[in-house]
């Protein structure tokens, strides 16, 4: 496995590797690696994908008053984790790479990041759509992996790469979940036991979402009935709680009867710890196993 900092030696890496005739497929990430990181690097070795993972803690994605200073940096155990997935390449660059001084040039996804996440992290977006065009310009893979935990990161990078004229197959992937339905996140080793406890609400809910609409719901304000409540008396702070149009991720309203399956998200404080889930009720209505 090759690991690189620098810009022009991950694309001379590339270069060599696309001579060997594979196809790249890249995955990005802030690192302290789990399952669910995992897992996208599996799916693009799958795809036949020569696989490149980067890791960056990108700090224009994080808001003053957030976790980029204490958010996790393991980065040899990282390392490992990648040469025993079989990743040809880890692209790990410092700050000043990514952003040397003089830096003028943001991308910026209107309308799909208005709601959700973006209502309550400003410029949140901006530095994600920013770092994953100058991730998917450096790199040129032929396929980007995105986990569909971030639901609305992915809805804005495929976005950002039709309307960038990018041209890369970007493959949202299934949400990786511990035994009792807690997504996976690097942000949940901040969880004390008792908080780590509490969390278990969120797939609890988007379970009983998922049960309601398999025994044939199609009103939002039905589905979700009740629910908000039990969230908000387990979680310290719920953000938002809501089902949302696939496309648009505009909120759906509570009685229009609903032809195409939403997605239910949601984000909740609990502890110190921002969490974020979500149930896609059309593609895969019970993908949260109840405990
Ligand atoms: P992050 O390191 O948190 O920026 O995540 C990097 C990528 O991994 C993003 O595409 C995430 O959506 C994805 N990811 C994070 N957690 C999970 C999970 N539990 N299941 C699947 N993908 C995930």
């Amino acid at each position: 496995m090759i690991v690189v900092k620098k810009i022009d030696e991950a694309r001379e890496a590339v270069s060599r590797i696309r001579q060997g005739g594979a196809a790249i497929g890249l995955v990005p990430t802030m690192g302290a690696l789990h399952a669910g990181h995992l897992a996208l690097a599996r799916r693009s070795r799958a795809d036949g994908c020569a696989t490149v993972v980067s890791i960056y803690v990108n700090p224009t994605q994080f808001g003053p008053k957030e976790d980029f200073g204490k958010y996790p940096r393991p980065l040899e155990k990282d390392l490992q984790l990648c040469r025993d997935e079989g990743v040809q390449l880890v692209f790990c660059p410092e700050s000043d790479e990514m952003y040397p001084a003089g830096h003028r040039t943001w991308v910026d996804v209107e309308k799909l990041t208005d709601g959700m996440c973006g209502a309550f992290r400003p410029g949140h977006f901006k530095g994600v759509a920013t770092i994953v065009a100058k991730l998917l310009l450096i790199v040129r893979p032929d396929a980007a992996y995105f986990g569909r935990k971030d639901f609305q990161q992915l809805k804005v990078v495929e976005r950002m790469n039709a309307d960038l004229n990018l041209a890369v197959r970007i493959v949202g992937c299934p949400t990786v979940r511990e035994p009792d339905g807690l997504a996976l996140s690097s942000r949940n080793a901040y969880l004390g036991p008792e908080d780590r406890r509490r969390a278990r609400i969120i797939p609890r809910t988007l379970s009983e979402v998922a049960s309601r609409w398999s025994a044939g719901e199609r009103r939002a304000s039905e589905l979700l009935l009740g629910l908000k409540e039990r969230l908000t008396s387990q979680v310290d702070l719920l953000q938002y709680f809501g089902a949302y149009n696939v496309e648009t991720l505009q909120e759906v309203a509570p009685d229009e009867p609903l032809l195409q399956g939403p997605v239910v998200a949601l984000a909740a404080r609990v502890g110190t710890t921002r969490l974020i889930d979500n149930v896609e009720l059309g593609a895969d209505p019970m993908p949260i196993k109840q405990p």
